[in-house]
């Protein structure tokens, strides 16, 4: 089944910057108002293996922020696949706003407490019934569904370089699969000395495009989730300046890492730069209310 969502191109923005190099945003999203981004595309292919197994139903992991669970809870609401999230932490007397979409949704929440979630190998043998994805969608099925979002952008092929936020690899390894030679592809990742991100990175990726794919690991702002004063700040200038909103987890880090690259002179003039919003803009909610004049 096609998602309906994923039918029409990706809306692209140009940027209007003081370099040679032209940047474009893809603006993934703009796909959905709740279930935006990379996250869509990685479950594409988890969906299509659980389609053909005699699985009844898919589990998965992540924070009371995840957008992986919301996008998770979205895809089976709208393919009628019963699927259930274990959630890191003790049962809250409110739900995020995103574990209350996800339930929306028709997921069953599961919490569990932080040291019990450490070993989500115990949980799943305590489950063999359940069809598993990793958390954050990491893992070989992960990477299948960018074909789909390369025929969204049809203007992919013209640009020299593609930068994105990296969390798990997933999405970056998935760009090896739909880059040509001549493209490189930058990840900026949202964590502070993830040491075996590369080769995580690379094990998923098209081992033919591995010399092409560059992580920079100084844009953390802190560490994972962490997000200062500075950040809130930067995030409001490039509102203002581009119309542009973005997540406090992974684009905002993302895109400060491009604009820094860009004023270093990293790219070569008149480089054509690709830059993927993945989204998340629905865990900015975790903020207090008015922080982002764009919530
Ligand atoms: C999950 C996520 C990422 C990271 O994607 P990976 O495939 O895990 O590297 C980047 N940006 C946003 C907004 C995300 O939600």
């Amino acid at each position: 089944m096609a998602l309906l969502i994923l039918q029409s191109p990706i809306p692209l923005q140009t940027l209007q910057l003081q370099h040679p190099q032209s940047v474009t945003v893809a603006r993934l999203d703009q796909i959905h108002e709740l279930v935006s981004g990379n996250k869509i595309f990685k479950l594409l292919g988890y969906i299509d293996a659980f389609k053909k197994s005699s699985y009844t139903t898919i589990a998965t992991f992540g924070g009371a922020w995840s957008n992986h669970i919301v996008a998770t809870a979205y895809y089976c609401y709208l393919s009628k696949i019963k699927c259930v999230g274990f959630i890191r932490g003790e049962y809250p007397s409110v739900l995020s706003n995103t574990l209350q979409l996800a339930f929306n949704y028709g997921m069953q929440l599961e919490f569990v407490d932080r040291s019990n979630y450490k070993n989500k190998d115990a949980i799943k043998q305590k489950y063999p019934n359940y069809f598993w994805i990793n958390e954050g969608g990491y893992g070989p099925l992960g990477v299948h569904g960018f074909k789909t979002l390369r025929s969204l952008i049809p203007s992919f092929h013209l640009y020299d370089y593609i930068v994105s936020a990296v969390g798990t690899g997933t999405t970056l390894a998935g760009l090896s699969f739909i880059t040509a030679s001549q493209q490189q592809i930058i990840g900026i990742s949202s964590q502070k000395n993830n040491l075996s991100l590369e080769n995580e990175t690379l094990a998923l990726a098209d081992p033919s495009k591995w010399s092409q794919i560059k992580l920079f690991h100084q844009y953390h702002f802190g560490g994972y989730a962490k997000h200062p004063p500075e950040l809130i700040q930067y995030i409001k200038q490039v509102y203002s300046k581009h119309q542009l909103p973005l997540d406090i987890v992974y684009t905002s880090k993302a895109f400060f890492g491009l604009e820094d690259l860009l004023l270093q002179n990293y790219f070569p003039t008149n480089s054509k730069i690709l830059f993927l919003h993945t989204g998340g803009l629905q865990g900015n909610a975790s903020l207090p209310a008015n922080t982002l004049s764009f919530l």
